[in-house]
């Protein structure tokens, strides 16, 4: 039995000729402790994917099984981290670890809850920064918030929405660094969705694409035969790496010549210049 199981999945959102038919025919089967990645475009539907798997949507056909079961509404069992950090403003960052704790954990004492805060900080190495205010930390400081308020929530399986997408390369590269360091100590299922074809590769299992929406549907998965742990510079000069690489990125431009085709009639720009 597969971890978490999409069979034909299907979701469109209104109806009439305002119908948008989003994703088609969705696939997938993730088992347990794999780190999964699903690489698209913007606007080809995974954030509709990821609302259907942590269940903040329902699918318009089709079903989603996690551990054998329909998925029901949200549930601490599926952890999310989003690419906006979604910390509260008005709680420092000890508060809005807590916060996680304290939904998933209400019977502890706060003693106890305070510790497992604590434990997590450290984890994410912000310690230091426990009463600092989310507008007083960098973007990669935010985001190992967010991921410090996920996993003190022992989630089974963690869904992370583009959780580098906002960050600069060299902050990004560190965090994805960091949460390998992390998946590869505590070995949860994780399913990351990414626009960045060497991000997906470089931290996952296997790594699927999505196609361009609407009626966006799962590619071939490409396996990812890379020992781990990896290292990033020494992958520029691995063949197994640029082989799979190459692979992904001239299936993802094929289709993306595909839907360039499909949108039809191309627009010419006026002529202007602006009035000095
Ligand atoms: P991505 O995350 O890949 O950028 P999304 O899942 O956010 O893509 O959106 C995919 C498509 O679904 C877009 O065309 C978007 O306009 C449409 N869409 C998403 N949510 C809704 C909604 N609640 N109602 C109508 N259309 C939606």
């Amino acid at each position: 039995m597969a971890y978490l199981e999409l069979k034909n999945v299907c979701k469109s959102y209104g109806s009439g000729s305002n119908r948008t038919e989003v994703l088609k025919d969705i696939n997938l089967s993730i088992e347990e402790g794999e780190f999964v990645s699903i690489v698209g475009f913007t606007g080809s539907g995974k954030t509709t994917l990821v609302n259907l798997i942590i269940g903040l949507e329902k699918p318009t056909s089709g079903e989603i099984l996690f551990k054998g079961k329909p998925i029901d509404g949200t549930s601490h069992e599926r952890g999310i981290i989003f690419q906006n950090y979604s910390l509260l403003p008005w709680l420092n960052v000890e508060q809005n670890v807590l916060m996680g704790v304290k939904e998933t954990f209400p019977k502890e004492s706060a003693q106890v809850q305070k510790s497992m805060v604590a434990d997590y900080l450290n984890l994410v190495g912000l310690t230091m920064a426990a009463n600092k205010f989310p507008r007083e930390l960098s973007g990669g400081m935010k985001q190992r918030v967010a991921i410090a308020r996920t996993l003190a929530m022992s989630p089974e399986m963690i869904v992370m929405d583009e959780p580098m997408g906002a960050l600069d390369a060299l902050t990004r590269g560190k965090l994805q660094d960091e949460i390998l360091k992390i998946w590869e100590n505590n070995k949860q299922t994780v399913l990351l969705i990414t626009n960045d074809v060497d991000e997906g590769i470089y931290m996952s299992d296997r790594i699927i694409p999505l196609t361009p929406g609407p009626n966006a549907t799962l590619g071939p998965e490409y396996k990812i035969y890379l020992d781990r742990p990896r290292d990033k510079t020494e992958l520029n000069d691995d063949w197994n790496y640029q082989e799979t690489r190459n692979t992904v990125m001239q299936y993802l431009i094929a289709i993306g010549k595909g839907r360039k085709k499909s949108l039809g009639k191309v627009y010419s720009l006026p002529d202007v210049l602006p009035k000095i």
